[in-house]
């Protein structure tokens, strides 16, 4: 099989899952344990968030892991509003962020919030100016994603953090980097980043592992009680092998960051050359990840597409949206201002390291062989 899928979750690389494997067997402790078994496994969760921190450039009690990126966006945004809903109950987001931050808000809208939702025009990126005329002393927090998962699009976060910043409103500010981490190079401290989100699953490492950096000295209220784990920002036992199994890809991800992404840059660029041919074919979103390319094709409904690539003899997989909007929807495309026609003619291709020039050749032969088959017999 090939497997164009990267942006709703990758295979863990080797090295992460060696880690894994050896960790299960000799490290499998409670951090929490006053034994000394137990200390080894903390040893492992503490060297893990020093791998974190120099990646981002914070310092490693900054960091914590959590299950996911969603749980992750979730105790910072709710667990905002519960700190500080007294004397701050405006939030600003923008509308195309992931379902774990849109509909935390949604419901923090329904206990009282008020919610500024930023628009963005037909490449997919926010006003900056329209972002700075919404600030007031009353903003608590303000979420901006660093990648869009659907289109790739890139939003400018160190101009943000600035902005946020030097309005000196006492607001903090949010990126959900999980499409970024392990690709880009971000400075939790260069762009004033007070809360940066990230997943394990989205870049070769575990599964049910997510992470959060929150910077020191703000008051962030956990989403549930328990022990003391994670500081009581996460209590539960710490899952030491997904966690020591993230940290390996983490690691050599950011040892070789420029050269993957170069790598996966010229895939990217192969495709576009090869599929450009197609008639009425469009790229969605300016200024994206080297990772990720939206593609809509007229009269060709990307389902359809997807269908007919994954009963192939050898089948490709890709995907036509968001995995966690409900599988088959792409709605977050229509806040580009795109119809519904346009919309539902759209596909996504994740790519990663492990991609191959062979595979890319194969992918673009067989939408191309499909397309001139949908369009010959498309119903008039
Ligand atoms: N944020 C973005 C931008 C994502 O792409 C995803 C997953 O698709 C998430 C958050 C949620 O990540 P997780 O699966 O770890 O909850």
């Amino acid at each position: 099989m090939v497997y164009f899928d990267n942006c709703a979750t990758t295979k863990m690389s080797d090295e992460a899952l060696d880690e894994y494997v050896k960790l299960n067997d000799l490290t499998y402790g409670n951090t929490s344990s006053l034994n000394a078994f137990g200390a080894k496994a903390e040893e492992k969760l503490i060297d893990s968030k020093k791998i974190v921190a120099s990646s981002i450039n914070c310092l490693h009690d900054e960091v914590y892991f959590t299950s996911s990126a969603t749980e992750s966006n979730n105790i910072v945004i709710q667990g905002i509003f519960n700190a500080r809903k007294k004397r701050k109950n405006h939030f600003i987001t923008q509308k195309t962020e992931h379902p774990s931050v849109l509909e935390t808000y949604k419901y923090l809208e329904k206990q009282g919030a008020l919610v500024t939702y930023l628009d963005v025009d037909s490449n997919g990126h926010i006003s900056l100016s329209e972002l700075k005329e919404s600030l007031t002393k009353d903003t608590a927090l303000v979420s901006i994603m660093h990648i869009n998962n659907e289109t790739g699009v890139i939003f400018p976060i160190e101009e943000i953090g600035k902005i946020i910043k030097d309005s000196d409103l006492d607001i903090l500010f949010h990126v959900d980097a999980v499409q970024s981490f392990g690709k880009y190079k971000v400075s939790v401290k260069e762009s004033y980043i007070d809360f940066l989100t990230f997943s394990g699953h989205k870049m070769h490492g575990a599964k049910g592992v997510g992470g959060l950096y929150a910077k020191k000295g703000i008051n962030l209220p956990p989403l549930f009680y328990g022990g003391k784990h994670e500081s009581g920002i996460r209590p539960s036992t710490v899952n030491i092998t997904g966690i020591g199994a993230t940290a390996k890809a983490i690691e050599s991800s950011y040892n070789d960051l420029e050269k993957n992404r170069e790598y996966v840059k010229s895939l990217k660029t192969r495709i576009i050359d090869n599929l450009k041919d197609i008639d009425q074919i469009h790229i969605n979103g300016t200024n994206t990840s080297d990772y990720i390319l939206s593609l809509s094709i007229d009269s060709v409904r990307g389902e359809v597409l997807l269908n007919g690539l994954q009963i192939l003899e050898n089948p490709i997989y890709i995907s036509v949206g968001t995995a966690c909007s409900g599988k088959t929807k792409n709605a977050m495309l229509s806040n580009y201002g795109f119809d519904k026609d346009y919309v539902i003619s759209t596909i996504r291709l994740g790519l990663s390291r492990y991609n191959t020039i062979d595979e890319v050749d194969y992918l673009c032969r067989e939408i191309k062989t499909l397309v001139s088959f949908l369009r010959k017999h498309k119903k008039k």
